[in-house]
């Protein structure tokens, strides 16, 4: 297995390609390498800190109409290394039929998918481990999946807010999880690149394992 350093990601990534859409776990690419998967609340910022942590403007679509990706999306960082872009969760206007398929779609996705190295969990910084965050880090917790959590927007916060921010989640996740090892917590901005440099050397980690 190769062993790459947050740089060296970085540059990977800027060369990141669209590879597939699936609309069912079943249409997934072939399960090899490593993929790195990012999920959470729509509008919580996951296109943006792709796009960004890309260097691309295009690559993840954005949208300001929370919702509208309800699609595995598969992005080729190397022939061995994925981004995928799950659907986000949380959004009223998806039927619940809908929301229901999808859950099953996702559960199986983590469940069975064996290049899945990480699931990175991104929340909007202001409005942290709501209901349905805390239902997805829970049974990433109980399943024993590697994850990280990113706060996103972090330029929106104070820096004493930012300090207090971090403390609170981990008391939080301490209390929801238990004592076990709770997920570390990285604070990021992608309009003003905030917490990048340790996103890549987190990825070029979980890339390498
Ligand atoms: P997604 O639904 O999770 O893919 O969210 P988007 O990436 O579409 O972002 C939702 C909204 O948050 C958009 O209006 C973005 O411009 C905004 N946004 C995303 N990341 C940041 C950030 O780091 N800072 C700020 N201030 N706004 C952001």
């Amino acid at each position: 297995m190769a062993h790459y350093s947050g740089k060296e990601i970085e540059k990977l990534l800027s060369q990141t390609t669209f590879q597939i859409t699936a609309a069912l776990f079943s249409q997934c690419p072939r399960d090899f390498g490593k993929e790195v998967a990012f999920v959470g609340r729509s509008n919580a910022g996951k296109s943006t800190l792709i796009n960004a942590l890309c260097h691309q403007n295009n690559l993840a679509y954005t949208s300001k109409t929370p919702g509208k990706t309800q699609h595995f999306n598969f992005f080729q960082v190397t022939p061995h290394v994925r981004l995928v872009d799950l659907p986000g969760y949380g959004y009223a206007k998806v039927a619940n039929s809908l929301y229901g398929t999808w859950q099953t779609e996702i559960a199986c996705y983590f469940s069975e998918r064996l290049s899945l190295a990480c699931v990175v969990v991104l929340m909007d910084a202001r409005h942290p481990l709501k209901e349905k965050d805390l239902e997805m880090i829970e049974w990433l917790h109980v399943n024993q999946k590697s994850m990280l959590l990113v706060l996103t927007k972090s330029d929106k916060l104070t820096r004493n807010e930012k300090n207090l921010l971090i403390k609170e989640c981990q008391q939080q996740l301490k209390t929801v999880l238990g004592e076990a090892t709770i997920p570390p917590v990285f604070l990021c901005s992608a309009t003003k690149k905030e917490g990048m440099v340790e996103l890549y050397k987190y990825l070029a980690e979980r890339f390498s394992e």
